[in-house]
């Protein structure tokens, strides 16, 4: 399993390596542009430039980019619709320049009747990026908090069915939010559940990425907080259970665990031993 955490491109993006290497990471995760806005800048072609040849130097792969937070692509409103789809394809293009392996999105949300008619928006979406040869699109499974899409397996397989079943798209598991949402993932019986309903609804072939959190909020909260890896509700043996399956084993694994320099270091420590069964 390849190790990484989100790093943060403050200072620009090729720190993101830098802190990623700091942190023994193997892989990464960033945003391209700040997240909680609309606006961008165009990449600076040689920063871009940079950035690719750096990373391969660094030997840090797969690159994960995690799409901004405000797009929506299961909105009904027709303008925020667009802006996100706009979004999504800006956000390919960045990806392709950047040699990024996978796009990271989530579902959105959709209230009421409408849950049908987002599903449908969002496959949609995903065609149009899909036309652009760019990176994987992952869908990453959700906590269900609100209105939100995507927490159950059958949603995720129903997009991916309508959108045509690409090989350039996959699905991203968050173990913190499949916990959340109510998976019982933490026990042997509750994983394997939880894997028999992706094999069935999308096909395990599609898991490219693990988002590795623990949660802090109990099983099917429906409330999205992540946790330091065996602190939380998923805890160690949970951990253990998830890392060494033998479905999951050999995927990169990206951690989100709330920032703090020593607890990233405890992280990633506790992550290696359990995956080299020293714990
Ligand atoms: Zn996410
Ligand atoms: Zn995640």
């Amino acid at each position: 399993m390849r190790f990484g955490f989100h790093c943060s491109i403050a200072g620009g993006l090729s720190k993101s390596l830098d802190r990623a290497k700091a942190l023994g990471c193997d892989t990464l995760q960033f945003f391209t542009r700040n997240p909680r806005g609309w606006g961008y800048t165009p990449l600076d072609p040689r920063e871009a430039e940079v950035f690719y040849f750096r990373a391969r130097e660094m030997d840090l792969r797969p690159l994960v980019v995690h799409m901004p937070y405000l797009p929506n692509l299961a909105s009904n409103d027709k303008l925020l619709y667009q802006r996100s789809l706009e979004s999504l394809k800006v956000e390919v293009e960045r990806c392709k320049v950047l040699g990024v392996d996978y796009l990271v999105t989530h579902v959105g949300t959709s209230k009421g009747k409408s849950r049908k008619d987002g599903i449908e928006r969002v496959a949609q979406a995903l065609m149009e990026a899909l036309d652009i040869s760019g990176p994987c699109i992952l869908l990453e499974n959700a906590a269900g908090q609100g209105s939100e899409l995507g927490f159950q397996v059958v949603e995720l397989g129903k997009i991916i069915r309508i959108a045509g079943r690409d090989l350039r798209l996959g699905l991203c598991f968050d173990t913190a939010h499949a916990f959340q949402a109510g998976y019982p993932i933490h026990t042997a019986e509750g994983l394997e559940e939880f894997l028999d309903e992706v094999s069935y609804w999308v096909g395990l072939e599609c898991l490219h990425l693990l988002h590795l959190n623990d949660s802090r909020t109990p099983l099917g909260s429906r409330v999205d907080r992540h946790w330091h890896i065996g602190e939380g509700c998923i805890g160690l043996r949970g951990f253990k259970g998830i890392m060494r399956h033998p479905v999951l084993k050999d995927l990169p694994a990206i951690m989100e665990t709330p920032w703090s320099l020593r607890w990233d270091k405890r992280n990633m420590a506790r992550v290696r031993s359990l995956a080299s069964k020293e714990i």
